[in-house]
């Protein structure tokens, strides 16, 4: 039976404990529509359609609204990272791909939802909220990952327009975007502080995708080219030159919530695991009796625990009003992503032969957690932004 007690923690409410208990209700319900996308072997074309239809699910269920502003609450109002975790938590127990396109409707559209204007809110966003429009977030290029200081796509300004060159690689969703969010080089300074966020259509004439890339854990990823991109001005995000900030205060909320669906994943191998070694006989008794066994269990129960106490704090932080959560946010990502990490080696190991089997959940787990340690910020950009922060509390 999965742990529910960390949802009577302080930093969760009332409101938070219905949300999971609706969308656990709802994803029992769902589940023959989530589970085809577990299946690994499905080829590129069918993977768009179910990332589409799963969208398409996840705004008919009403989940999407969670990863906008409440346009009809009070102006400023911001999203709920605690409901956004708890969302992406328990989606990715039952579901990576669910999870990673209830995630992308978000991160793709954070920029707006945190920067843009009242208008560009209006224009943008209810798409997002009821799933009729899919979002995407183009910040990467082959040469800046890491170091987003050496990002190369130009945006030049030309009257009433920006005209974009360049070329933007491991972009999620790309393909089957309805728009893109991008930052690119405007150029009112060196290195990152010349940045500006611009919001593009799909079908903007001059942007194409010119490759697909193929991932251990599939989902729609590929390469966009901009070639004599025109895009009204009005559509910039924020401020020219403030393109750094706003990718950084995105990622700032949506770090959380890759830490909390690697949690996700963790709760899944753990509760998995826990079953079968109770039920698998060696040796004339439970596997669970090995006392090696119950080191391993421990362990996992240890790493998910810390993990979600991070997660939590980060999220509770956020919400409470705190206007950056660089640390917290960071703290999260790393440690819950190398624990989960982890935690499903460790079942892998406990199922055994069968941990390895194409298609068995734990080796569907081991695959897709690997890559949250290295997007949004690999684990040791995580420790550089920490140690940072830790300075900081010394320097004048
Ligand atoms: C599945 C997937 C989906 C993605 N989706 C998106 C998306 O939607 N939008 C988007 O913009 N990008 C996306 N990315 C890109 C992702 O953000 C980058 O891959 C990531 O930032 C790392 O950049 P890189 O691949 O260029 O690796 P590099 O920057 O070349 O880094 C390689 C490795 O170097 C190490 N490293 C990095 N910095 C340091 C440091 N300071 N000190 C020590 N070691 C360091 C880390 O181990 C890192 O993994 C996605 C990537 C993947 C794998």
């Amino acid at each position: 039976m999965p742990d529910s007690s960390y949802l009577e923690w302080p930093f969760l409410d009332g409101s938070h404990r219905r949300l999971k208990a609706e969308l656990d209700q709802w994803c029992e319900t769902s589940s023959a529509l989530l589970a085809p996308a577990q299946e690994h072997e499905r080829g590129k074309a069918d993977l768009d359609a179910i990332c589409r239809g799963l969208v398409e699910l996840l705004g008919e269920g009403g989940w999407l609204v969670h990863t906008v502003p409440d346009m009809a609450g009070d102006a400023g109002q911001q999203l709920d990272v605690r409901s956004l975790c708890l969302l992406r938590e328990t989606l990715a127990y039952h579901s990576g791909l669910a999870d990673f396109c209830f995630a992308m409707q978000g991160l793709g559209s954070g920029p707006v939802s945190l920067f843009g204007s009242t208008a560009q809110k209006s224009e943008w966003l209810p798409g997002v909220a009821s799933g009729h429009s899919i979002a995407a977030f183009a910040l990467s290029e082959k040469q800046a990952g890491s170091d987003v200081s050496a990002i190369a796509t130009r945006a030049e300004r030309d009257g009433e327009h920006y005209i974009l060159n360049g070329e933007k690689s491991w972009i999620s969703n790309a393909g089957i975007a309805d728009f893109y969010t991008v930052f690119a080089r405007t150029g009112e300074a060196p290195g990152s502080r010349g940045l500006s966020a611009f919001v593009l259509a799909a079908d903007t004439p001059g942007l194409s995708v010119s490759e697909r890339i193929d991932t251990i854990a599939p989902h729609p990823l590929g390469t966009l080219v901009f070639e004599n991109c025109r895009v009204p001005a009005r559509q910039m995000l924020g401020e020219p030159g403030q393109g750094f900030q706003v990718a950084m205060a995105t990622l700032d909320v949506f770090r959380t919530t890759v830490a909390a669906a690697a949690l996700g994943f963790a709760r899944r191998a753990s509760d998995e695991t826990l079953a079968h070694v109770l039920r698998r006989e060696l040796f004339g008794a439970p596997l669970a009796e090995l006392q090696m066994t119950q080191a391993a269990v421990a362990d996992m129960a240890l790493d998910i625990d810390t993990s979600a106490l991070l997660v939590y704090r980060s999220a509770w932080a956020k919400d409470g009003g705190q206007q950056r959560v660089t640390r917290e946010a960071a703290m999260a990502k790393l440690h819950a992503t190398e624990q989960a990490q982890q935690v499903i080696d460790r079942a892998v190991q406990l199922f055994g032969g069968l941990g390895v089997t194409s298609g068995h959940v734990a080796e569907r787990l081991y695959r897709e957690i690997r890559a949250l340690r290295i997007y949004e910020g690999a684990s040791e950009v995580q420790k550089v932004i920490i140690a940072r922060n830790e300075y900081k509390r010394f320097e004048k």
